[in-house]
């Protein structure tokens, strides 16, 4: 059997390496365009200047060492009906099964003009050179649009290189797909604390200039002014790179290719995973965005699985993702209460809970916050916040875990934990517990 895959990110790496482990003998072909895959994730902290770009590059022996091979040029063309892909060197590919993980790519607002040679975005290795030789020649100020995770981290990365850096977003908190407005503002003064400009309920109106962008209009009528070196970063959104299957007859929405539970497309033998998919969500079924590469990876590899001759199944984004600031650490998972409604979940109850870090006898214990958000319908957990100090990511994934498993709060408000000084809040409770119970006194 012969299988290509399009695309080099997490989705096409770990579908290809659980072929190869599944079906060693199967022949697997991987295109993709760059020199190197980057570790997206690390990319702020090159700024930053923790390490340099090569160390975020992924090893090609991921792909290579295992017997697949990498072939690194992009695909112009294909002929599904056909079984074949065309490669930019004008050569066709025959295959048997092919998956199509060619990720999704961020966007610049129609508004802004076309070609100004100071305006970013942040994915590509180019870009991040772009940002840094920047940085090193000379920038005095950064305007980064959009205060999600990456926002949020490439304006701390620009405020430590030294840059006055601007931080704006529409919406009246930052991570507002992730969190709600009264979790987030404890690190909205943090962010505020290092010295980042941060404007909230304050779209970019306008990009102003010629060569590049020499003024930022925003709504309430703040303008910054900007020279040729300085920056200016977009992360409001992705675009699934799609565009190569548009005449294919493949089934595609707005954010992706449409894939079933086994990450099998409309055609036969054709199969997508990543952030080029449109999927639902674990908890309502219904299509959500979940362009993360903590999604990326379990799709691919469930894609894998099923394109070995298997048989697994996904089911769903929870979207569990967090950040940090200064040693605040935020995260969430599942709903927050503004998905939650959008999605039509109109009977919930919120819990929250808090403690510290560690057994509060210590001089600075830490803390941390935590937010339930409970279907009252049939008592479920449909979404979690969790902001403090330490080991966020963890509770974020039990959460997680008690989300896709179904959990009710009354079995949440029995969790059975565990307590150390240095580690935990004294034994007598737990956040999560107290958060459990808050939300169970809500329901009544
Ligand atoms: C700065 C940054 C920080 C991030 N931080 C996090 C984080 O902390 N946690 C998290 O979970 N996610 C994070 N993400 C998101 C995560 O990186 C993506 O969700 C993930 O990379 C998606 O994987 P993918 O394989 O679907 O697509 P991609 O990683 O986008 O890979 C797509 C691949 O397809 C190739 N390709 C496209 N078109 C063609 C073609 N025609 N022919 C051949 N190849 C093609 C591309 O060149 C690329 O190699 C971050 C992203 C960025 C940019």
């Amino acid at each position: 059997m012969r299988v290509i895959v399009i695309g080099g990110g997490p989705a096409g790496i770990r579908a290809t390496r659980t072929i190869k482990a599944l079906k060693p003998d199967t022949e697997v072909v991987l295109f993709r365009p760059e020199y190197k895959s980057l570790i997206y994730c690390a990319m702020p902290y090159v700024i930053e200047d923790i390490f340099p770009v090569e160390k975020i590059y992924k090893k090609d022996e991921l792909i290579t060492d295992i017997g697949a091979q990498l072939i690194r040029q992009s695909i112009v063309e294909v002929d599904l009906s056909s079984k074949r892909v065309k490669s930019e060197d004008g050569s066709w590919h025959k295959y048997d099964k092919l998956l199509i993980a060619t990720g999704a790519d961020p966007i610049i607002p129609p508004f802004v003009p076309k070609g100004l040679t100071n305006v970013f975005v942040f994915k590509r290795e180019e870009h991040l050179r772009g940002v840094l030789d920047r940085v090193k020649s000379g920038a005095q100020k950064a305007v980064v649009v959009g205060a999600g995770s990456i926002g949020i981290e490439v304006s701390q990365a620009s405020n430590k290189a030294g840059l006055e850096t601007h931080l704006i977003e529409m919406a009246d908190h930052i991570l507002p797909n992730l969190i709600d407005k009264e979790m987030a503002e404890i690190l909205e003064e943090k962010i505020r604390k290092t010295g980042i400009h941060l404007h909230l309920s304050n779209p970019v109106q306008e990009v102003r200039g010629a060569d590049y962008a020499e003024r930022i209009l925003l709504k309430d009528g703040t303008e910054i002014e900007l020279n040729k070196n300085d920056i200016v970063i977009f992360s409001i959104g992705l675009k699934p790179n799609v565009e190569l299957f548009d005449k294919s007859g493949l089934e595609i929405r707005k954010d992706g290719i449409v894939v079933d539970n086994h990450m099998r497309t409309n055609i036969e033998d054709v199969y997508a995973a990543g952030d080029c998919c449109s999927f639902y969500s674990g908890i309502d079924h219904k299509p959500i965005l979940g362009k993360l590469a903590t999604n990326a990876v379990p799709m691919g590899k469930i894609a894998g699985i099923n394109i070995a001759g298997g048989d697994a199944e996904y089911d769903g984004f929870y979207n569990g993702a967090a950040t940090i600031v200064q040693g605040i650490r935020i995260g969430g998972t599942g709903f927050n209460e503004t998905v939650a409604k959008g999605r039509g979940f109109s009977r919930y109850v919120v819990g929250y809970g808090e403690t510290t870090t560690m057994f509060p006898i210590f001089p600075d214990p830490g803390f941390v916050k935590i937010k339930l958000i409970v279907n009252q319908e049939d008592h479920r957990l449909i979404g979690a916040q969790v902001v403090g100090t330490m080991c966020i990511t963890e509770r974020i994934d039990l959460l997680t875990f008690a989300i896709q498993n179904k959990i009710t709060v009354e079995k949440l408000a029995k969790l059975s934990y565990s307590a150390q000084p240095y580690q935990s809040f004294f034994p007598a409770n737990n956040a999560i517990v107290i958060a459990a119970e808050d939300a169970l006194k809500q329901i009544g």
